[in-house]
């Protein structure tokens, strides 16, 4: 049923003010062509909403917001010790970590703790502790918003990236994810060569210990969005040239950098911040974390615009300082009121 005037502010994990002019929760394929038809026929501008937690909303959606909330979910064995997992959009992706763990199925633990919904997850193609959506996605089922026609993408049709992929490009905006198809293993293969997960554990861990893992880490460094408002990392590693990484470290050894196999050179944004004496920074209501220069932060009271003129403020710094523009990685969406 769409409802109308709806207040957003605890739908996001930044917790910014903000209404939607109409809503929808879908709890189905049926449900959700139903609520696109009526926004046909009555020209309403559409808005998708996953978990909230990769998202600066402005005060005001007009149109209609859609949630796609069914979470049905399925276990293929497809031989060899792979199984295909077919999951709905609308469950919740720790949750779903969490279940295949509990099956002692491999490949997601990793990415456990990551907040929002399955349906986002191939947008920014998450990734955590060295591992990508993209290394366990076989399928994204979707519905394209303009003529409801149905499509899976393969995928290597997903043009995926560092936090990025086909979503945020030619589809962007254009269509709903309905469905993901996962490739996962029996086998046990821990990925514990990333920060001190192999501390933690010992050399044959179950996945449910390796979700646990991730997760003491995860809670240990990142605030938790339900005590200080948050959408985790507000900024991508910038991405530089082998000659520019080469002239930043002559002038700064300690530059945390990562070779991709392009040979561009990957920047930890987060330092850059830190240098720039950013961390910890208060600006009304809004700030810099003071253990994570890459996450923004709102105490309450605040406003999207708030929390953007401080990221303006961070982006002109770091590129005064080092000659490096740093891309905003939540997702902006509303208008003002
Ligand atoms: C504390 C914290 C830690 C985080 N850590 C990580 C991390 O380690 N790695 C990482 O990659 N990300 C991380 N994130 C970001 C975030 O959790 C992910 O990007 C997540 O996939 C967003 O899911 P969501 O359901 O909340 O999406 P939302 O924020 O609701 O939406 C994000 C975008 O996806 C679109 N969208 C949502 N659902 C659909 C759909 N079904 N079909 C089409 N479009 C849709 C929205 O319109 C929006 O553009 C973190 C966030 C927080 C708050």
């Amino acid at each position: 049923m769409i409802q109308r005037d709806v207040d957003l502010t605890g739908a996001n994990t930044l917790g910014m003010p903000s209404r939607a002019e109409r809503f929808v929760a879908a709890d189905s394929i049926a449900a959700l062509r139903d609520a696109l038809r009526q926004a046909a026929e009555q020209g309403w501008p559409l808005s998708m909403l996953g978990g909230g937690s990769n998202l600066v909303l402005r005060p005001y959606l007009p149109g209609l917001t859609l949630q796609p909330t069914f979470a049905d979910w399925r276990l293929e064995d497809v031989g060899q010790g792979k199984v295909r997992v077919h999951v709905g959009a609308g469950m919740n992706w720790h949750g779903l970590v969490e279940e295949l763990a509990a099956f002692e199925l491999w490949g997601t633990e990793n990415l456990a703790l990551i907040p929002g919904n399955v349906g986002a997850a191939p947008i920014q193609n998450i990734g955590a502790y060295g591992v990508e959506l993209a290394d366990v996605l076989e399928q994204v089922h979707l519905l394209h918003l303009d003529d409801w026609r149905e499509e899976i993408l393969g995928r290597d049709d997903c043009a995926f990236g560092y936090r990025d992929s086909i979503f945020k490009h030619a589809l962007d905006g254009r269509v709903v994810i309905t469905q993901l198809v996962l490739r996962v293993s029996k086998r046990a293969r821990p990925r514990l060569d990333y920060g001190d997960l192999a501390t933690r554990l010992c050399n044959t861990p179950t996945a449910s210990e390796v979700v646990a893992a991730v997760s003491a880490v995860r809670r240990e460094k990142l605030p938790d969005p339900t005590r200080l408002g948050n959408a985790g990392s507000f900024f991508k590693n910038p991405v530089t040239s082998a000659e520019q990484a080469q002239a930043l470290l002559a002038s700064h050894p300690d530059l945390p950098h990562f070779p991709l196999a392009d040979g561009r050179v990957k920047l930890a944004a987060g330092w850059l911040i830190d240098q720039c004496g950013l961390k910890g920074l208060r600006d009304g209501h809004v700030g810099i974390h003071e253990r994570q220069a890459l996450v923004l932060v709102h105490y309450g009271g605040g406003s999207a615009e708030e929390l953007l003129a401080l990221a303006q403020r961070v982006v002109d710094e770091v590129e005064r300082r080092f000659g490096v523009v740093l891309e905003r990685e939540p997702r902006l969406m509303g208008q003002p009121a």
